[in-house]
C-alpha cells in the first residue's frame, strides 16, 4: 500500500455512529493494516465503483463498524507477551475473510483489540427500521486476530501443555467452532498453498517440541519414548486413522479405565515421522465419501502423543490429546435434513455439551466427571481427572456477518467453559 499520509478524521467521526451518509475510501482505509482485508482491492473499485463510493449490501452497517473501530485502541498480542501457566486456558482466534467472502463484499463484524478481548458488532434493526449495532464484548485468556500465525497461536495454547506432559500431565487441546472457521487449518496445518502444509499446524509444532524435550538433558533421566495414535469419532463410533479406518470398540473396565480396543499406537522417533502420520491419517479422514469435506466436519479427529517409560510395562508417563472437533453448527443449517443428518447432529451436540461439562468439572475440582455422556469424553476420561490435568480450548470464529449467529454461539460456549469475567454488553 503506497498511499500517502492520511488526514485525521473529522471530529464528528468519533462516537457518532451512523450520522454520516457516506465515507470516502481513503477514510475507510484509515487505521492499521490489519483491517485491510475488509476493503475492496483498488482494481475492483475502479472497475465497478461509482466514483469513490463503495456499494455493498450492508453499506450502512459497514460504515457503523468502521466508525466504531476508529474508537478502538488496538494492541495485538505479540510473541514476547508474558504467559501465566494455568489449568484451563480458553482462547479465541478469528480467521481472515476469504476470497469468496471478499468478492461477495461480506462485512467483517469481529474486532480483536487484543489482551484477550474480542468484540462482535452484531447488526440489528429497530421496529422503526433504524439500523444499529449491538457491540458485544468477550474476554478470554488470549485473543488472536486474523493476522496471527499458527506459530503464534501455538506458543500461547499448546506449547505450555507439551511441557506439562513431561511433568506427568494428561493434557488436551481442543479446536472448537463452526465448519469453515479454521479448526483444521490451526491443528492440521496451513492451507495457504495448494495443499495443506502439515508441518505448519499445532499437531506438528507439538511433535517438534516433544522431540526437542526428549533430547534435552533435563528429561533424559526419565528414559521416555513417544508413541502416536490418530483416530476419528463419527456418530459416536471410533475409527482408526492409522489403520485403514478400522472401527474400534470403546470398553470400560471395572476400575473405570477406558480403553479403545486395538487402537494403533505407533512408536515414533522424530517429528518428521509424526508429520507423515498426520498426512496419512488426514487423507484417510476425508477420502471415500461423496462429500469429503462435509464428512470431516461432522467428526472429531484426535491425535494423541503418549510418553511411555522405556521399562517392561511401557508405563504411561504423560499424554497429549489434540482434538479437531466436529463443527458446532446446529442441524437447521445443514443442507440435507434427512434422518441420518439429524442423528449426526444430535450426537455432535451431545458430545460438545459433555465436553463442556467435563472441562467445567475439571475447573471446579469436582469428583463427579460426567464423562459417560459421550464417546468423545469417554476416550478422554484420563484427561479430566487428577491434579495434573491441563486443557486448552481454542474457539475459532469466522469474521463474516453471515456467520454472526454461529460466532455468538461459539463465543458463548467458550465463555461458559471457563467463566472468567462473564461477558458484558456495550451497546452502540
Ligand atoms: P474447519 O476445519 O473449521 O471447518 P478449515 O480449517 O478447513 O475450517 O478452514 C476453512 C478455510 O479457511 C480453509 O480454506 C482455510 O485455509 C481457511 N483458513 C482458516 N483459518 C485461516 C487463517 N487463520 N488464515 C488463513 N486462512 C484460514
Ligand atoms: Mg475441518
Amino acid at each position: 500500500n503506497d498511499e500517502p499520509e492520511r488526514m485525521p478524521p473529522p471530529p464528528a467521526a468519533k462516537g457518532t455512529m451512523g450520522r454520516r451518509k457516506s465515507v470516502a475510501p481513503q477514510e475507510l482505509n484509515k487505521g492499521n493494516k490489519r483491517q485491510s482485508c475488509v476493503i475492496k482491492p483498488p482494481e475492483m473499485q475502479t472497475k465497478k465503483g461509482k466514483f469513490g463510493e463503495i456499494s455493498r449490501p450492508n453499506q450502512k452497517f459497514f460504515e457503523m463498524i468502521q466508525d466504531f473501530r476508529e474508537t478502538l485502541e488496538i494492541t495485538p498480542i505479540s510473541a514476547s507477551e508474558h504467559m501465566a501457566p494455568q489449568r484451563i486456558c480458553v482462547c479465541v482466534r478469528k480467521r481472515p475473510l476469504n476470497k469468496q467472502e471478499i468478492n461477495k463484499k461480506e462485512i467483517d463484524v469481529v474486532s480483536v483489540p487484543g489482551k484477550g478481548t474480542l468484540l462482535v458488532h452484531e447488526p440489528k434493526q429497530k421496529v422503526d427500521l433504524t439500523k444499529y449495532l449491538e457491540n458485544q464484548i468477550f474476554h478470554f485468556d488470549y485473543s488472536f486476530d486474523e493476522s496471527a500465525t499458527n506459530d503464534l497461536v501455538y506458543k500461547f495454547t499448546a506449547k505450555p501443555l507439551v511441557q506439562s506432559i513431561f511433568e506427568g500431565a494428561m493434557a488436551t487441546c481442543f479446536a472448537y467452532g463452526q465448519t469453515g472457521s479454521g479448526k483444521t487449518h490451526t491443528m492440521g496445518g496451513d492451507f495457504s498453498g495448494r495443499q495443506q502444509n502439515s508441518a505448519k499446524g499445532i499437531y506438528a509444532f507439538a511433535a517438534q517440541d516433544v522431540f526437542a524435550n526428549l533430547n534435552h538433558r533435563k528429561y533424559s533421566h526419565l528414559d521416555l519414548c513417544a508413541y502416536v495414535s490418530f483416530f476419528e469419532i463419527y456418530n459416536g463410533k471410533v475409527y482408526d486413522l492409522l489403520n485403514k479406518k478400522a472401527k474400534l470398540r470403546v470398553l470400560e473396565d471395572e476400575r473405570q479405565q477406558v480403553q479403545v480396543v486395538g487402537l494403533e499406537e505407533v512408536y515414533v522417533s522424530s517429528a518428521e515421522e509424526v508429520i507423515k502420520m498426520i498426512q496419512m491419517g488426514s487423507s484417510c479422514r476425508t477420502s471415500g465419501q461423496t462429500s469429503a469435506n462435509a464428512n470431516s466436519s461432522r467428526s472429531h479427529a484426535i491425535l494423541q502423543i503418549a510418553l511411555r517409560r522405556n521399562d517392561r510395562a511401557s508405563t504411561l508417563h504423560g499424554k497429549f490429546s489434540l482434538v479437531d472437533l466436529a463443527g458446532n453448527e446446529r442441524g437447521t443449517d445443514v443442507s440435507s435434513n434427512d434422518r441420518s443428518t439429524l442423528v449426526e447432529t444430535a450426537e455432535i451436540n451431545r458430545s460438545l455439551l459433555a465436553l463442556k461439562e467435563c472441562i467445567r468439572s475439571l475447573g471446579m475440582n469436582s469428583d463427579h466427571i460426567p464423562f459417560r455422556m459421550s464417546t468423545l469424553t469417554k476416550v478422554l476420561r484420563d484427561s479430566f481427572i487428577g491434579e495434573k490435568s491441563r486443557t486448552c480450548m481454542i474457539a475459532m470464529v469466522s469474521p463474516g456477518m453471515a456467520s454472526c449467529e454461529y460466532t455468538m454461539n461459539t463465543l458463548r460456549y467458550a465463555d461458559r467453559v471457563k467463566e472468567l469475567n462473564g461477558n458484558s454488553k456495550a451497546s452502540g
